[in-house]
């Protein structure tokens, strides 16, 4: 989204979508012309087994972390539709799915969680 006195970057040849925070400019490389969503939900996962850090003082006293997934919606510019972005906060693993793909990701754990909430038979 662009401050309202501020032209659009050259590259930027359509208006943002809905969901773009992102502050676009001209000096944006190529690889850099994203929209971007500031709407960003982190998930802990608290069955994980915590990520040991690598120590940042000489007394190497050492910090751990939970797992967590961060989902947000991003899309570049010259692409056809956004796509949904799933990062574990150390970098454990990165996913980007399209909207169908993160329909049917939601729409699965949607029953798996209906599943594991099952009356036993
Ligand atoms: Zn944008």
């Amino acid at each position: 989204m662009d401050e309202p006195d501020k032209q659009p970057p050259y590259w930027l040849v359509g208006a943002c979508p809905a969901w773009c925070d992102a502050w676009h400019r001209d000096e944006d490389l190529a690889g850099d012309r994203r929209h971007v969503s500031r709407w960003r939900q982190r998930i802990v996962l608290s069955t994980m087994d915590p990520v040991r850090l690598e120590p940042q003082t000489s007394e190497g006293k050492v910090e751990l972390e939970p797992c967590a997934v961060q989902v947000w919606v991003e899309q570049g510019y010259r692409e056809v539709e956004p796509r949904v972005w799933l990062e574990e906060d150390h970098r454990l693993g990165v996913f980007a799915l399209g909207l169908a793909e993160a329909e049917r990701l939601a729409q699965t754990l949607t029953e798996a969680v209906k599943l594991g909430r099952s009356a036993p038979s």
